[in-house]
């Protein structure tokens, strides 16, 4: 049998284009290697951009905490806000995962687990797809496999050393009102934690996730890094602590070839002051399956897949740009960050509501730069005072 599409990987970008390509009706396969649920290294924060791309809402049994607010550190100084709106979601990801992948399945996809892609050859008219178990045929394939896996350099170049970071992470158990007394609908990140990056404490259903992330240009020894900041917050972990990848960027990679596109990390859609991807992810997904969908109605030749760069930059390609920007400044003037929180309590709101929406980071370095002159002469105020 040919399909249409061909799938590798049931992460968040495989899981969106799997859904968005059933719902088109494109027969279509997604092939992962692992047997869900499974562990996925991640602080698990869903922005409410990532769930405002979402057709359908993420069940309480999977929204562990929702969150409303941020405690800032930079150069030990806290800033702290609540907002009267929902920032995102907390969630762990082999709950949320799984939960995508099914709502992709139901939409009417073919999946295939515990089956590793090996291999993809692209001819005239179809795509050979290799696999652990057997091979397949598409008129297209999408390569969805995160930030590790080595197929989608078919399609691109290998990324140079200050265009991915490294990302330690653990869970530590705790009981959940100490969790809730300790970060009440908000989640902690420490600028000061680690050079060009931040640690991060965030609360989830009976642990927190903390870790570490910096660009791996700059990483130096980022073990006794996250040894110290566990001491620091005093967490002992029981659990591994686990290093993964993760791309920097923007939209500046390769990421279609004439029957091929590339989504979420494997594109490296990820916002390079955050490290957020689940939204990219989501995203280039949709948009990917769309662009396929279209190419196969049309009966068009492959080139027809040109047009993906050009919508997810128009879709989402700013914000990146702009985080880009703001990441350059954050990490590279951490006094001047220091300076404009310490100015004026609407822009650490401003800060945190980055996470809102796909322009939303361009609407805050809009805001801010008319009033950086004023912020940056202006003496420190007294902020909120630190977590207890
Ligand atoms: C420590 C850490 C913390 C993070 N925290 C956040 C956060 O709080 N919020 C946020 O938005 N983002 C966060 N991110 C980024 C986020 O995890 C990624 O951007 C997101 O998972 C990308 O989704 P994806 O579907 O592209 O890839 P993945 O989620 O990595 O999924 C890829 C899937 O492909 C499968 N696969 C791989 N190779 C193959 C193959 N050859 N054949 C078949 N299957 C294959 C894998 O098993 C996996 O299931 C974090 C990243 C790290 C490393």
């Amino acid at each position: 049998m040919e399909y249409d599409l061909i799938i590798a990987g049931g992460g968040p970008a495989g899981a969106s284009a799997g859904r968005a390509a059933a719902l088109r009706g494109l027969s279509t396969l997604l092939i992962e290697k692992s047997r869900f649920p499974r562990y996925k290294p991640c602080a698990g924060a869903v922005s409410e951009r990532a769930l405002a791309s979402l057709d359908f809402e993420i069940p309480p049994s999977i929204r562990e905490r929702e969150i409303k607010g941020g405690r800032l550190f930079v150069r030990d100084q806290c800033f702290e806000r609540t907002l009267d709106r929902r920032l995102g979601i907390i969630v762990s990801r082999s709950a949320f995962d799984e939960y995508l992948l099914g709502k992709a399945r139901e939409a009417g996809l073919d999946v295939r687990m515990e089956e590793r892609v090996l291999d993809f050859e692209e001819s005239d008219d179809h795509v050979s797809v290799r696999t652990t178990a057997g091979a397949y045929r598409a008129r297209f394939a999408v390569i969805a496999e995160g930030a590790q896996g080595t197929l989608k350099y078919r399609v691109r170049r290998r990324d140079a050393k200050d265009e991915f970071g490294i990302c330690l992470v653990t869970e530590i158990e705790e009981r959940n009102d100490i969790i809730s007394a300790r970060l009440p609908d908000i989640i902690e990140i420490h600028f000061d934690a680690v050079a060009m990056g931040y640690g991060w404490i965030f609360p989830h259903d009976g642990y927190y996730s903390v870790g570490i992330g910096s660009f791996a240009s700059v990483a130096v020894k980022p073990k006794e890094v996250m040894g110290e900041f566990l001491r620091k917050h005093g967490f002992v972990s029981r659990s591994r602590i686990r290093g993964h990848l993760i791309p920097v960027g923007g939209i500046t990679r390769t990421v279609a070839s004439s029957r091929v596109l590339l989504c979420g990390d494997a594109a490296g859609f990820v916002d390079p002051l955050t490290g957020e991807g689940i939204a990219y992810a989501i995203r280039s997904g949709q948009i990917a399956a769309g662009v396929v969908a279209d190419a196969c109605a049309g009966g068009k030749k492959g080139s027809a897949l040109a047009r993906y760069p050009k919508l997810c930059r128009r879709d989402f390609g700013s914000n990146l740009f702009y985080a880009l920007l703001s990441a350059k400044i954050i990490y590279n003037s951490p006094g001047t960050f220091y300076k404009v929180l310490s100015a004026d309590t609407a822009a650490v709101d401003k800060y945190l509501e980055t996470s809102i929406d796909r322009q939303q980071y361009r609407r805050y370095l809009r805001w801010l730069a008319p009033r950086l002159p004023r912020y940056l002469l202006t003496k420190k105020r007294a902020m909120a005072p630190p977590a207890t």
